[in-house]
């Protein structure tokens, strides 16, 4: 298929990518430039590879102004694998982790921890359907706790924080995986975030994960070193054979969010992307939007129909008319636009102009 042939694809990850870097990875597949080999041909700790890596890291400090302090870490295992990894690290037997449940992904962050120790869930909105956030006074903080965890986009039920959760001294862990790098992120107010990268930030089987230097201290040596922060970082994601092409593609689109800009301008893309469609939503009626207004997410904008034989038509009319990846989540239902950073603008418009149409022919 030729790259004019192109559909909107509004997949919830992995998701759309950025052209220009589907293009130059097409351009350099068969030897990167100088070097006469695949990027999946040549050695991990090759003077290549080893550049390549260097660069992704070098942009990624540069885009969101990470500070030396912090490590930036490329792993496997997908954002899953941080609900398990992340506690084996950072929470020491007797410990206590803060949790905050705002969706199916928290949830299932929470589930795994328990498996590692103590949880305590410091505020839950699953009885409100997660359709919105807790506020500040309404979280239930432990002193003292080892960390606390919070999901910072919800992927499936379509909110995110505006304001980070004010945990005072408490390491601060998110998982970023759905809007990590939509829009400026103070990295010092975290101890970790982690994010699997098949949404905003390249092919899945890459997970980002980045982690204040003083917490590696806590990688007990018994962890298998695979799941150990410590050892990663002390071989700068080269303990063992990482995810080479995956790392390759992370990269080039980290340079091409720089080249729009960076996160402030990025930001103001996918702010104007998302009103459009909540605009839409809001227009008649006749759309429902299914997260409160104050925690709409710009990623993930979910919505609903009178009736789920409508939702069936809008789902089947709109995949036939080009518009592909809208039916949302199998447990929630609904519809899900999911517009990350390499979503197109002109794909919003067709969105839009889509909504208004078949209500017009359905209203
Ligand atoms: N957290 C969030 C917020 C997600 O959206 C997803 C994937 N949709 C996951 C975790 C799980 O990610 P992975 O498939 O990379 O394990």
């Amino acid at each position: 298929m030729s790259t004019t042939a192109r559909i909107h694809n509004f997949s919830a990850g992995p998701a759309v990518l950025a052209l220009p870097v589907l293009e130059e990875a097409q351009q350099n597949l068969p030897s990167l430039p100088g070097v006469g080999m695949s990027v999946m041909e040549i050695s991990h700790r090759s003077k290549t590879f080893e550049g390549l890596l260097d660069r992704a890291i070098e942009d990624i400090r540069a885009l969101a102004d990470i500070p030396a302090n912090y490590k930036i870490l490329m792993l496997q295992g997908g954002a899953s694998l941080q609900f398990s990894m992340m506690p084996m690290n950072l929470l020491a037997a007797g410990g206590v982790a803060d949790y905050i449940d705002t969706g199916s992904w928290s949830g299932k962050a929470i589930k795994e921890a328990k498996k590692v120790g103590t949880v305590n869930v410091a505020a839950s909105t699953k009885t409100a359907k997660y359709a919105s956030l807790p506020a500040q006074q309404d979280l239930t903080l432990t002193p003292r706790a080892a960390y606390a965890h919070f999901t910072t986009n919800n992927t499936i039920e379509g909110t995110e924080w505006t304001a980070l959760p004010d945990v005072g001294d408490v390491p601060l862990v998110a998982d970023t995986s759905s809007d990590m790098f939509s829009r400026p992120i103070d990295i010092s107010r975290f101890g970790l975030v982690y994010s699997g990268a098949q949404k905003n930030l390249g092919p899945s089987g890459v997970t980002l994960v980045i982690i204040r230097e003083d917490l590696l201290e806590r990688s007990s040596d018994t962890l298998p070193s695979m799941l150990n922060y410590k050892v990663h970082a002390e071989n700068n994601s080269l303990y063992n054979t990482p995810n080479t092409f995956g790392i390759y593609i992370l990269g080039l689109t980290v340079r091409w969010i720089r080249s729009l800009g960076g996160l402030a301008a990025v930001a103001a893309i996918n702010q104007r992307k998302a009103g459009k469609i909540y605009t839409e939503i809001d227009r008649t009626g006749f759309y429902r939007g299914t997260a409160s207004t104050e925690s709409r997410s710009l990623m993930n904008v979910t919505f609903r129909l009178a009736s789920e034989e409508l939702e069936k038509m809008f789902v089947a009319e709109s995949t036939a008319a080009g518009l592909d990846g809208l039916k949302g989540h199998r447990s929630v239902g609904g519809m899900r636009a999911s517009i990350y950073n390499a979503f197109p603008e002109a794909g919003v418009d067709a969105l839009v102009e889509f909504m208004r149409e078949f209500e017009r022919a359905r209203g």
